[in-house]
């Protein structure tokens, strides 16, 4: 079982949809796929097609160590994975955690009891470096950052990566950048083109081969609560989605390269 934070502190760039599309592209092509949804939004849990007003039990009693993920789990048919959804509950887990034993590795042991059922578990992290996310990146082998090729994005991304290296470091030693996923790309327009030859330039093979493109079944998917890769699985943002799936699957079977994060 391979875990996989899918971060980056700023909130709109992609996270969610990488996430549930990744996950649907994962399991069309066979693989088991569990998503936890760190975000008390619950969009990755909508997203799935499973409601988070209705949910008995989420992540937030899982992260109390009140429930397993056994028993917290949804499945949802009609995306092929399984979700540990999230609600509104969860906000408060960051106060509640607070005075806890272990408070940033709850959700690390939760997951190692379901390490056998599962091929790949995608977190869907919350915009924020925030115990919750912490959460996320003391559980994960690697962090997967969705993110626009604009000014901004490169400015953001040196925050995030020193939290890597610091949790590397510090708390989690399996802990590496995976990649930078391009997202919402559209090759028209001169600036991105830049960005992302500047991507290449400073991160090299940590900038994955696949590109999503700015599509707009994949932004219309979430009020259908699907991933865009189950609403409109010819769509070009779906099959761009697959090929990311099928790259992540390569990726994993390479072996770990010695300099970390
Ligand atoms: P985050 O989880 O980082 O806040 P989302 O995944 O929710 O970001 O994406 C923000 C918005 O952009 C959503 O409305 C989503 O539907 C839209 N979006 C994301 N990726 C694409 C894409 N490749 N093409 C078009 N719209 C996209
Ligand atoms: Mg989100």
């Amino acid at each position: 079982m391979r875990i996989f934070c899918v971060a980056n502190q700023k909130g709109g760039v992609g996270k969610t949809t990488t996430t549930v599309n990744l996950a649907a592209g994962l399991a069309k092509i066979g693989q088991r796929v569990l998503i936890v949804d760190l975000d008390p939004q619950g969009n990755a849990t909508m997203g799935s097609g499973v409601d988070k007003r209705a949910l008995p039990l989420t992540v937030y009693d899982v992260l109390l160590e009140s429930a397993s993920i056994a028993e917290a789990k949804q499945h949802s048919e009609q995306v092929g994975y399984d979700v540990l959804g999230a609600n509104r509950e969860l906000a408060g887990a960051e106060v509640d955690l607070v005075g806890l034993e272990r408070r940033d590795r709850r959700l690390k042991g939760a997951l190692e009891a379901v390490s056998d059922q599962y091929d790949f578990v995608l977190i869907d992290c919350p915009p924020s470096l925030s115990l919750l996310t912490l959460n996320g990146l003391c559980s994960a082998h690697g962090v997967l950052v969705p993110m626009q090729c604009e000014y901004f994005a490169l400015e953001g991304l040196s925050d995030l990566v020193n939290t890597i290296k610091q949790v590397h470091a510090n708390l989690n030693p399996d802990l590496q950048l995976i990649g930078l996923l391009r997202v919402m790309f559209d090759p028209r327009i001169t600036l991105q083109q830049q960005v992302s030859d500047q991507l290449k330039t400073h991160f090299a093979d940590k900038v994955f081969n696949t590109v999503i493109p700015r599509n707009v079944r994949l932004a219309e998917a979430p009020s259908y609560g699907l991933p865009g890769v189950v609403f409109d699985p010819a769509s070009k943002g779906a099959l761009a989605f697959i090929d990311f799936a099928r790259e992540m699957v390569e990726r994993v079977q390479q072996p770990a390269p010695a300099v970390p994060a």
